[in-house]
């Protein structure tokens, strides 16, 4: 049993914490309220390697192992929680097509994420289906040697940002295995978008997008006609640990921020610290992240290994965000009033985590996947 990180990783970590406190966290707050990355953020991120962390060298990426890639997420999102998931979603993208991609898929794809030129998005949710995105209705209608794209994909994060996503579609019968994924151009005269105006996670531009009769070549289908439902699903499994960490690195930020100023601030003569009533519900959040944080790293070193993670996938995703939202909200009170300013992080982190509490799974879907692991299938809802 060992519960540090590698000599080489405690290194990579320690750098990439001081990069993101000196280079992202002064940008955090102002790019929330504008709504958009800050100049030259993408770049900076690309050149660090961080988009193609997943990706082999030889296509232009870091070859790293899952391990590594939570701790970006973080490192990353303990300063700037927006600039974290967008590393996620490249994370994510790229993972699902180097596993699932056909090597001249691979050749052609991935260099344009690891240099930061491309991040793409991920379509999968539709007006009418969501958590039951396995009856999903776009349609992918044959047209010579490729097919006609059809439908609408909504909710999609940097969805008004992407020149390309991967999406999902309807190229056969009902249910998931009619689906297959599609490596597509969002630039394209054929395509729409519309942004949405979220709570949070406003830089990352969430949008509806429409397919109208969209050409895309055979060539662009993502690994084989009908398992596009199940590459996705995978990737998920493994995302969630993803998402688990950028909610760490936020939640726990809020937490040391409100221990220290435990200390600093004075009420009825004596540091605030002093009182149960402040220092009791940081030490409880302060413990659960930390139990969070290891099952987190768990998912992604069985991942690592070839072990099944799932169901832990599923359980830090139910657990995580709403525990990291929790503890964000607790440091905002424990500021009193200039917790409620937006001047302070807590706010904003609150707002941009619950986003994570809906993406990649609600925490009924996910308990439903635990149940069905820990009940059967036949006890289980
Ligand atoms: C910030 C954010 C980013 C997102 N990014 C993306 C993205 O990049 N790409 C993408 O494709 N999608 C994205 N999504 C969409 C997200 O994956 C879906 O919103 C999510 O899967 C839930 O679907 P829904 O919103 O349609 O809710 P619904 O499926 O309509 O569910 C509504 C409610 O009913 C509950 N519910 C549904 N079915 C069950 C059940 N069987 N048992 C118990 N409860 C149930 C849900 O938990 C939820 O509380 C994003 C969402 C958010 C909020």
């Amino acid at each position: 049993m060992n519960f540090d990180f590698d000599t080489e990783t405690e290194a990579f970590r320690q750098h990439l914490r001081s990069f993101a406190q000196t280079h992202l966290a002064p940008h955090y707050l102002a790019d929330g309220r504008a709504g958009e990355f800050h100049a030259g953020l993408r770049e900076e991120l690309a050149q660090l390697g961080l988009f193609g962390l997943l990706i082999p060298e030889e296509l232009g990426g870091q070859g790293a192992s899952k391990t590594v890639s939570g701790v970006v997420c973080e490192e990353i999102a303990r300063a700037d929680f927006n600039a974290g998931w967008l590393i996620t979603n490249a994370l994510l993208v790229s993972d699902i097509i180097n596993t699932h991609g056909t090597d001249e898929q691979r050749k052609r794809w991935l260099p344009a994420i690891a240099a930061g030129e491309q991040i793409p998005a991920i379509g999968l949710t539709e007006p009418g289906h969501g958590t039951d995105a396995g009856a999903l209705e776009m349609k992918a209608e044959r047209d010579g040697d490729g097919w006609r794209l059809t439908g609408e994909k909504t909710s999609i994060s940097l969805g008004m940002h992407s020149d390309v996503a991967l999406v999902f579609a309807r190229t056969g019968g009902p249910g998931a295995k009619g689906i297959s994924g599609f490596y597509v151009p969002l630039t394209a005269k054929e395509v729409s978008r519309a942004p949405f105006r979220d709570i949070g996670g406003r830089p990352i531009g969430r949008a509806a997008i429409h397919f109208d009769g969209l050409y895309v070549p055979q060539e662009d289908m993502l690994g084989e006609e009908g398992k596009g439902f199940t590459s996705v699903m995978q990737g998920f499994d493994y995302s969630r640990a993803l998402i688990a960490l950028l909610c760490i690195g936020a939640g726990q930020a809020s937490i040391d921020e409100a221990l220290e100023y435990a200390t600093q601030r004075h009420a009825f003569g004596q540091p605030i610290g002093k009182f149960q009533g402040v220092a009791f519900p940081l030490v409880e959040y302060a413990t659960h992240l930390r139990a969070a944080r290891l099952l987190s790293y768990e998912v992604l070193w069985r991942v690592d290994n070839g072990m099944p993670h799932t169901m832990e996938g599923a359980m830090v995703k139910w657990w995580v965000p709403r525990l990291a939202v929790d503890a964000a909200h607790e440091a905002l009170l424990t500021f009193g009033q200039l917790g409620y300013s937006e001047e302070f992080p807590h706010s904003q982190r609150m707002r941009d985590m619950m986003g994570m509490e809906i993406g990649d799974g609600t925490a009924q879907v996910s308990k439903i996947v635990v149940a069905r692991q820990l009940l059967g299938r036949e006890f289980a809802p």
